[in-house]
């Protein structure tokens, strides 16, 4: 359907996570006349897709995959949202993929958690709240659309910064910039 972006769940998932994402992303692309819906099928991984070395996922493989079901399916996006650890051939890690200008996202909750990390403590020194669990859900989500829609890595205060660590992700607002939301309009 037009305007739909489709959350699939890959891999175990907590479906309430899934729900939360769904209200949070509806209400940001609201003004976009974009809806959001949950796909009830689950994408299972495969072992060609993990590495047992780095134990981790790799990303393009998975993401290949939800280019193709958009390609099948005809979906106007597709984020698919997996909770492991996953890396791309440039990067230790990353907390998620998309192809510029392409029909489908990957986002990770696994570094996306206070938890784990060994020392993250020493930096935040509190408990870890789901609220920020799921802002963080929300940014990176947001972020990786943003790529599909077209728009680059920004420099400015921006959903669309580069992150590198979870103080990034933190740092970043959980808005378009005006040059990237002009973008957006442009391409959308
Ligand atoms: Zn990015
Ligand atoms: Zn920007």
């Amino acid at each position: 359907m037009k305007n739909v972006i489709y959350l699939l769940r890959i891999g175990e998932l907590n479906q309430s996570i899934l729900s939360n994402l769904k209200k949070n992303l509806e209400d940001k692309f609201k003004e976009f006349n974009i809806k959001v819906e949950i796909l009830q099928d689950v994408m299972k991984l495969k072992n060609s897709e993990y590495d047992t070395e780095r134990k981790q996922y790799e990303a393009p493989k998975i993401l290949k995959r939800l280019v193709e079901t958009a390609k099948i399916e005809n979906f106007f996006r597709i984020l698919g949202i997996i909770d492991k650890d996953i890396y791309s051939k440039t990067y230790n890690f990353i907390f998620g993929i998309a192809g510029r200008g392409s029909h489908a996202a990957l986002i990770s909750l696994a570094r996306l958690r206070e938890s784990f990390y060994d020392n993250i403590s020493v930096i935040y020194k509190r408990k870890e709240s789901p609220r920020d669990f799921e802002e963080r859900i929300l940014k990176e989500a947001i972020h990786e659309l943003g790529h599909t829609f077209g728009l680059k890595h920004c420099y400015n205060n921006c959903i669309m910064q580069f992150s590198n660590s979870l103080a990034d992700t933190d740092k970043k607002p959980v808005k378009f910039c005006a040059s990237c939301l002009q973008q957006l309009k442009i391409n959308l």
